[in-house]
């Protein structure tokens, strides 16, 4: 048994007959999602779900650990930066949001080092997270809670970087937010300059 075939027979049979609609609202006028969401490929921490939203709310990009780059125009593959330019250029969202999470495995590796079989592109990707590793200080005692906060703080510093980012919010068409989504208790906390704030 396939279970992703299996999950896509029970979507048909169940989810469609009321989505139906919606489907098809959305394959006519388009998508016109209210938020950009750039969250972690952990397969625990789905946006969708955290933030009950349904199909056409949300245009989201999944990284490892929830990684917003710096603007770097160059001729790389920049997944996550070509999410950004088409969320916030072409269907102008509301909001970008960097949804970081607790026992982050691409955190860890920011930390400790990636696993020694995810050097090839791991290795340098959680680079971008340096700096939010520095900033974490050494004082082992919460040292990866801190990390986490500091990833987002980092990603919202990059999404910055980006000139037509930084236009949209100086303008007030656009808000950025950071999150930190806790596994364990399924509590969100906004992350502030200082400290974190469980969303009531
Ligand atoms: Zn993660």
């Amino acid at each position: 048994m396939d279970p992703l075939i299996e999950g896509y027979r029970k979507f048909r049979a169940e989810t469609w007959p009321m989505e139906k609609a919606r489907y098809e609202s959305l394959a006519h006028w388009g998508q016109t999602p209210e938020a950009l969401v750039i969250a972690c490929s952990d397969s625990r921490v789905d946006p969708q779900t955290i933030f009950g939203a349904v199909p056409g709310e949300l245009f989201v990009v999944r990284n490892v650990a929830a990684l917003a780059p710096p603007y770097e125009p160059d001729a790389g593959y920049h997944g996550t930066s070509a999410a950004l330019e088409f969320g916030v250029r072409v269907l102008r969202v509301a909001r970008v949001v960097v949804l970081g999470h607790g026992q982050c495995g691409g955190v860890k590796a920011m930390a400790f080092g990636p696993p020694p079989q995810a050097r090839d592109f791991v290795a340098s990707w959680v680079e971008i997270g340096r700096p939010a590793v520095k900033a974490a200080g050494d004082a082992p005692e919460g040292r990866l809670a801190r990390i986490e906060a500091e990833v987002v703080r980092l990603s919202l510093a990059n999404l910055r970087t980006f000139p037509w980012i930084a236009e949209a919010v100086s303008a007030g068409r656009l808000v950025l937010q950071g999150y930190l989504f806790d596994v364990h208790t399924g509590v969100l906390a906004s992350v502030g300059k200082e400290g974190l704030t469980p969303v009531e």
